[in-house]
């Protein structure tokens, strides 16, 4: 056998594998409403044996941070599907993270999959990745993708995450050297803890001297076509 072939061959044997573990969660959240899982309210779902005051308990923390988002944004259109299991066991089918995660899909309406861990069954946790799930409805996959950086995104997402550790940022660092995920998160936790307060300054910083619904039409002139940095780093909100 030619040694190209083979070499050809040996990659597409292990990045399909990769590819296929890589992709086993995204499968498993994309296609929850197939699971076992208990939907409390639409596009809500709870894992199994779940008991009531946890179904109650999620519905009311749910609604919550949304008014947490229309409180501090205004308004909150998103409409996420939400997987909550407090079971570490079954929370891995669906995320390695036992706070939260979004997961942003193409082809998928912009309609984001929010899982929620063990740890992260709290206002906090929830309207963080509500806010996820927001950005994404109102910019779109492709601009998700190209457009927004991992600092801006995670930065407006802390704007509605009142934990304390996140609140003090002492990093002597550049937020734009946290564009991309490899760079934010990367480190220790108390680096990546000060990366999240780095961007959380940063946006807090930026919408001081804007109007307050200025982070939507911000995010509908991206959704236009006009370019991040353009917009970002102009001095006053000319669209
Ligand atoms: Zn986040």
């Amino acid at each position: 056998m030619k040694k190209s072939l083979l070499i050809a061959l040996l990659f597409c044997l292990f990045s399909s594998a990769a590819f296929a573990a890589l992709k086993h969660d995204t499968i498993a959240t994309r296609f929850i409403q197939y699971s076992d899982f208990e939907e409390v309210q639409t596009d809500v779902y709870i894992s199994p044996h779940s008991t009531d005051k946890q179904k109650q308990d999620l519905i009311n923390l749910v609604e919550n941070a949304k008014s947490r988002i229309k409180k501090v944004f205004g308004s909150y259109t998103a409409s996420p599907v939400i997987i909550f299991s407090p079971v570490p066991r079954i929370r891995k089918k669906y995320s390695n993270n036992s706070y939260g995660k979004a997961l942003l899909l193409p082809f998928s309406d912009s309609k984001a999959y929010i899982v929620i861990g063990e740890n992260g069954n709290n206002l906090d946790v929830i309207a963080h990745e509500l806010m996820h799930a927001e950005v994404f409805k109102r910019v779109g996959y492709l601009n998700q993708m190209i457009e927004i950086p991992v600092w801006f995104n995670e930065g407006v997402a802390m704007q509605v995450d009142f934990r304390e550790q996140y609140e003090n940022s002492t990093m002597e660092k550049s937020f734009e050297s946290l564009e991309y995920g490899w760079q934010f998160f990367k480190g220790s936790s108390e680096e990546i803890t000060q990366h999240y307060s780095l961007a959380k300054a940063q946006i807090k910083r930026w919408r001081q001297n804007k109007e307050p619904d200025y982070l939507y039409d911000f995010l509908e002139a991206i959704n236009n076509g006009k370019r991040f940095n353009q917009l970002y780093f102009q001095p006053k909100n000319k669209f």
